[in-house]
């Protein structure tokens, strides 16, 4: 196994073009353990982390231009970045542990495909978009375009993420994301609830509401978005109907898979218990939002 480690976005398309069976990394959180679990190994490894676009975090005109490569850490440590997406950095600041948080990246949790990252339904309900480097240039794909099965992506071989692109949002907005996981840390979502909304005075005025670990993609719940449009917060409440319609919408949008995690009647139980739980936070950060 060859290791190459480009410092240009060019540079490693052409390591990508020139073997066939190369393939980028940035923490390597995923792969080296799937390597070591017996998966095959890749003729060369191309080191995104040394391309200085792909770790570089930057804040202009109203939009997050976050690296690709960039150390999930590095987002959770950024108070500016973490006042304007609470869930989106919670939900960063879950995976694994410090130690992993130090290399882990938002381009491997997306890519590595697995329908239990915890930073991709955070991505989707605050609208992310990624920035797509190919053999004809760069392009851009919604991030729930992205993942298409598990691990599976709409990536083409010889394409790889520079970097993502977040809106600051609206006036009255925020996130939340909550996951549950078999014990208190250090495994992965049986489900993970992500909800971004905008209030108008004391109504919800939008919704964006995505549930991972639940099916074989990530799922958006119109249902429960909804539900939620048109609902009033009352001392710091939603009201009991909403949450019920928000619960029912999201354990109806479930289609997933019984293991030692959970089974499928618990996973859908547990997704309508988190995206209303996840839909207060976020109405209660919302309305405290400037
Ligand atoms: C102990 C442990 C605990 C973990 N806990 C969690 C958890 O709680 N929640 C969670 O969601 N995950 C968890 N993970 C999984 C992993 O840490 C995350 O998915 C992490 O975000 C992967 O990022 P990475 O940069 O290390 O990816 P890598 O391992 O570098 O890459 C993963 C995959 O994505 C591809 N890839 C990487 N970057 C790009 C790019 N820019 N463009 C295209 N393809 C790319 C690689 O080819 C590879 O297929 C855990 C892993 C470990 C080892």
């Amino acid at each position: 196994m060859r290791y190459a480690a480009p410092t240009t976005v060019d540079e490693a398309l052409e390591l990508l073009r020139s073997d066939p069976d190369s393939r980028v990394f940035a923490g390597a959180t995923d792969l080296i353990p799937q390597i070591r679990a017996g998966r095959p190994e890749p003729a060369l490894l191309i080191d995104l982390k040394r391309i200085e676009r792909l770790v570089a975090v930057s804040h202009n005109n109203g939009t997050w231009t976050v690296g690709a490569a960039t150390p999930t850490a590095a987002l959770t440590a950024d108070t500016e970045f973490s006042a304007t997406f609470p869930g989106l950095s919670e939900a960063s600041g879950l995976i694994g542990s410090d130690q992993i948080q130090n290399r882990s990246s938002w381009g491997g949790n997306l890519c590595n495909a697995s329908p239990a990252a915890d930073s991709v339904p955070a991505l989707i309900v605050n609208d992310a978009t990624a920035v797509i480097a190919g053999n004809s240039g760069e392009r851009t794909a919604s991030v729930a375009d992205v993942v298409t099965g598990p691990g599976q992506t709409s990536l083409s071989d010889g394409e790889f993420i520079i970097e993502f692109l977040v809106n600051d949002p609206p006036a009255n907005s925020s996130d939340a994301y909550l996951r549950l996981i078999p014990r208190t840390e250090m495994d992965i979502a049986v489900v993970g609830a992500a909800v971004q909304l905008t209030m108008d005075g004391d109504t919800v005025a939008s919704a964006r509401v995505a549930l991972g670990a639940v099916a074989p993609t990530f799922v958006r719940v119109p249902d429960a978005e909804a539900a939620l449009v048109g609902s009033s917060l009352n001392n710091g409440t939603l009201d009991d109907g909403t949450l019920d319609a928000v619960a029912a919408a999201a354990s109806a949008a479930c289609n997933p898979i019984d293991d030692k995690r959970g089974t499928i009647q618990y996973r859908r139980q547990v997704a309508g218990v988190l995206a209303k739980r996840a839909a207060q936070t976020a109405a209660q950060r919302a309305q405290g939002a400037s």
